[in-house]
């Protein structure tokens, strides 16, 4: 139940110009609370005088009315998905099929409705599609107002965010608003009477623990990239397209981008979308040595990753961390350059479909999981490499 203290409220209009439903009015210098409410929460954060305040009694809900898998379709640039989003799609198609439920996106955008058909592809039958200048770029009070206001009028059963930065942002703060659960970096989601079974490792990756959420909808949980596998589109196949009409104030919203800056790095492809990553470790010894691995991804049209003492040492940015504390990533070709092979690290790696592994101890672990073992030292092996690729290239 939502309420408003009126000899509390100043009618200052803050909440009125946060309301991405546009319920709000202001009588007698008073705020009011109109029918289409979906208690999302945005009027309560902007509120200087605490007077609007939410009553959630999570557990007496009727848990039957919550149906439908949902999945937050991430875009990039308002032009294309994440990859994770088809993953994630996959999934929820599961998911949705063991329960016996509709498996529905979340698009939220400016302008990103011709987006809608690959949703479809990839096993969408609902698309709720949220279009808005100020949903161009992500923003966490927009985004986040806008998918609790979705999930209080529809009422979904499950929700899966991909454990990208965007939604490692978003995720919880859309269940600490609707005071849910959420279970962060799933390795496994499965259906177990009925209810969402979240796997996920938990004591540093020593065991694997199973959560579910019995009480509460939706059932929330994250995944991050390259950990479910991705089915084939089909670009037969149609989503009924549910158009949500929001209205968003840029007063209302605490942060605003000014300019986005990218990195040469991050402006080229991302490294858990690319088919070949490159890794190196200490091992390549200096900052000089390192950069030769941006010859050899040229050369295999591939991206530079690294393990965390890399990042450590400022050589590289946190966005090519390869692991358990960085990105995981299953590209077809994995090298790894001078990387001991430490869980940490192979957690975010070993999916990969061929690894190759380059290494002076021949008792590293990192062996362990590579098809390819190279025993030798990286700054001889690596120039070496690249110099056979370029001949071959040229012999063609
Ligand atoms: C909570 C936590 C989270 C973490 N998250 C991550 C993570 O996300 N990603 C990650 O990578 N690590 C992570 N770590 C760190 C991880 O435990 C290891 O310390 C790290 O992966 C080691 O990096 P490395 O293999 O580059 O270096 P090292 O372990 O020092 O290994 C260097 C390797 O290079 C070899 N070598 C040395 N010289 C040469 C040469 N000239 N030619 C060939 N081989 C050579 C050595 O034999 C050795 O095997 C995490 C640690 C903790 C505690």
């Amino acid at each position: 139940m939502i309420e408003v203290d009126l000899e509390a409220c100043s009618g200052c209009q803050k909440c009125l110009k946060a309301c991405p439903f546009a319920v709000i009015t202001i009588i007698d210098k008073k705020a009011r609370i109109g029918d289409g409410c979906t208690m999302c929460g945005a009027c309560v954060q902007v509120c200087p005088e605490e007077a609007i305040t939410i009553e959630r009694k999570v557990r007496d809900v009727d848990l039957s009315k919550f149906s439908g898998v949902w999945v937050f379709a991430e875009t990039w640039e308002n032009t294309k998905f994440r990859k994770v989003t088809f993953e994630l799609l996959t999934k929820g198609a599961e998911l949705a099929s063991g329960v016996g439920q509709e498996l529905c996106a979340v698009l939220l955008g400016d302008h990103v409705e011709p987006l809608v058909k690959e949703l479809a592809a990839y096993g969408a039958s609902k698309v709720y599609l949220a279009e808005h200048e100020l949903l161009g770029q992500y923003n966490t009070d927009a985004y986040s107002s806008v998918i609790t206001g979705l999930i209080s009028k529809y009422s979904p059963n499950m929700l899966l965010f991909p454990a990208t930065h965007l939604g490692r942002d978003l995720a919880p703060r859309v269940a600490a608003t609707l005071e849910l659960g959420l279970t962060a970096d799933c390795t496994g989601l499965t259906i177990q009477d009925g209810l969402l079974l979240q796997t996920r490792p938990a004591f540093g990756g020593n065991i694997m623990a199973d959560i579910i959420c019995p009480y509460t909808r939706p059932q929330m949980a994250s995944v991050r990239p390259n950990v479910m596998p991705m089915c084939e589109p089909d670009a037969s196949r149609t989503a009924v397209v549910i158009k949500e009409t929001v209205s968003l104030d840029p007063k209302g919203l605490r942060t605003k981008i000014r300019e986005m800056i990218k990195t040469d790095i991050e402006s080229t492809k991302k490294i858990d979308e690319a088919d070949c990553v490159i890794s190196g470790g200490r091992g390549m010894c200096t900052e000089e040595n390192f950069n030769v691995l941006d010859d050899l991804a040229k050369e295999l049209d591939g991206v530079v990753g690294a393990s965390r003492m890399i990042i450590d040492l400022g050589w590289r940015p946190k966005s090519v961390q390869v692991g358990q504390s960085g990105t995981t990533v299953s590209p077809d070709l994995y090298f790894a350059c001078g990387i001991s092979g430490a869980i940490q690290h192979t957690v975010g790696m070993r999916g990969s479909d061929i690894i190759v592994a380059i290494n002076k101890d021949p008792n590293a672990p990192i062996f362990e999981f590579a098809k390819y073992g190279l025993v030798g030292d990286c700054n001889e092996i690596i120039p070496t490499l690249i110099e056979e690729i370029r001949h071959r290239k040229a012999e063609r």
